[in-house]
């Protein structure tokens, strides 16, 4: 059997970071097993469903890599198929019109409530006989529950869960609109695209029996679940805004790498040992179901943050060179290679957005100078070191090591310390008084272009 794992949002909210987590795990285990996955928009409730919505997921599944197998599917698409389903189970007698009206369903609920009992709907349609049945009024269809017995759900994270049948209604599978609802249409679609195991978020655990007995209603196989434990705030509380729960693409825009991203996400209640740090590779291989934790895992920014850094500093310049351009965003064509000074940021950027604002000093000669540097690093000996450096560097081969001992010596012969020459330098060529370590910074701007830096600061403050 080839495992096949879906995830199906709904465009009515933003994609975030409990989304993706459910995301990640259903591609996971599809891809730990070779197997497929397909990414399926739920986009039935047409009131609440937004491009933007639909937007976020497509980009941000893009962004964190977990590609989908074939195109995406439209839930809204295959209505065709969930009123098939419907109509089979009218004909087979396992589902009825049901004509009560909202006012005799809100009674329904009232005396139930005064009763103290679970509200649920009573049953009045079930046994309707076709002359009992009004004409030409409005109806939902209803699936007709098992009366007994019980439904259990054997799921792979959270064990096996009992549902007394007594307990579970007459759900509502087609809307008095004729359109169909949730549970029909997950069920009708899983069992079409042959999907073997459902991931979801354990929000959906008590959704599950009523879809386990659809299927059995209809004559599918019924999938296995599994259904992970939800992210709360690190104060414990459901995870909100508050506690950083944006769209996943924002977390994009803050500069965090989609691997640390996928690494975090992946660690928010999956274990593996103590392992923390997991490549791609790695979290493929070793990632199961089995051990996702059975409660709720709390969302913990600093960790993020510490992945993120150390991803920084682990991933291949290449694979950060397009998201640190987009942060760029300028020309670097007059520049060292931007994949040649990563290297040089990865150690000192905690993410990508400051990784290119390190960056930036390669592209474009400062245009003002830290008042505050200045008046710190510019004293009266200064001009004469900077002037024996200039003088080196035009009678000597240029390389950013040899330039470190130019300043070296120099500052050797004066009496110094380095920061006398190389701080005055920085901030020359950078407007402020930090870098890269000044060989690896000097050999990456080059001799023409350090030498018209000091030059024009020159200029300028000295007036
Ligand atoms: N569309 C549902 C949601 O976004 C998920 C359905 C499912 O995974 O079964 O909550």
């Amino acid at each position: 059997m080839t495992v096949k794992t879906r995830f199906a949002p709904s465009p009515t909210g933003m994609l975030h970071i409990g989304g993706a987590r459910t995301a990640l795990f259903s591609w996971l285990y599809a891809r730990h097993f070779g197997g497929e996955f397909v990414l399926r928009i739920e986009d039935t409730d047409k009131e609440r469903s937004t491009d933007e919505a639909t937007q976020v997921i497509l980009d941000g599944m893009k962004w964190l890599g977990l590609d989908w197998d074939g195109e995406p599917i439209y839930q809204g698409a295959r209505q065709d198929q969930h009123i098939a389903a419907v109509n089979k189970l009218l004909d087979e007698g396992k589902a009825y019109k049901c004509y009560c009206s909202k006012d005799k369903l809100d009674n329904m609920r009232e005396k139930q409530r005064i009763e103290g009992k679970k509200a649920m709907y009573d049953g009045t349609c079930r046994n309707l006989s076709e002359q009992d049945a009004p004409k030409d009024a409005p109806f939902v269809v209803r699936f007709k529950s098992p009366e007994q017995g019980e439904t259990w759900v054997k799921d792979l994270v959270l064990g096996h869960v009992c549902f007394p049948n007594e307990e579970i209604d007459d759900l509502i599978i087609k809307r008095t609109d004729g359109t169909p609802t949730y549970n029909l249409a997950v069920v009708v679609d899983d069992a079409d695209m042959s999907i073997t195991h459902v991931v979801r978020g354990s929000d959906h655990l008590n959704n599950t029996p009523r879809q386990i007995q659809l299927y059995q209603a209809l004559g599918l196989d019924v999938p296995e679940f599994a259904h992970i434990p939800l992210i709360h705030g690190a104060d414990g509380a459901k995870m909100s805004k508050r506690h950083g729960s944006v769209a996943i693409t924002e977390y994009r825009e803050k500069g965090y790498l989609p691997h640390a991203m996928n690494n975090y996400l992946a660690r928010l209640g999956w274990s593996h040992g103590d392992d923390e740090v997991f490549s791609r590779e790695d979290l493929i291989q070793h990632f199961d179901l089995a051990h996702i934790g059975k409660s709720p895992s709390r969302f913990d920014q600093d960790k993020l943050d510490w992945l993120n850094a150390h991803w920084m500093k682990a991933s291949k310049p290449a694979d950060m060179v397009d998201e640190v351009a987009r942060f760029l965003d300028m020309d670097t064509s007059n520049g060292p290679n931007l994949v040649d000074v990563i290297p040089a940021l990865q150690e000192r950027s905690k993410n990508l957005l400051e990784m290119a604002g390190g960056a930036r000093l390669f592209y474009v000669a400062p245009s003002e100078y830290q008042e505050k540097a200045v008046k710190k690093n510019f004293k009266e000996g200064t001009w004469a070191l900077l002037n024996a450096f200039i003088a080196k560097a035009e009678s000597e081969d240029w390389s950013g090591e040899a330039a470190h001992q130019w300043i070296a010596d120099i500052c050797e012969a004066e009496g110094v310390n380095m920061g006398k020459l190389a701080q005055p330098i920085r901030i020359l060529i950078a407007g402020v008084p930090v870098s890269p370590p000044i060989d690896i910074t000097l050999e990456l701007l080059g001799k023409e272009e350090t030498l018209s830096r000091i030059q024009a600061g020159a200029a300028i403050l000295q007036g």
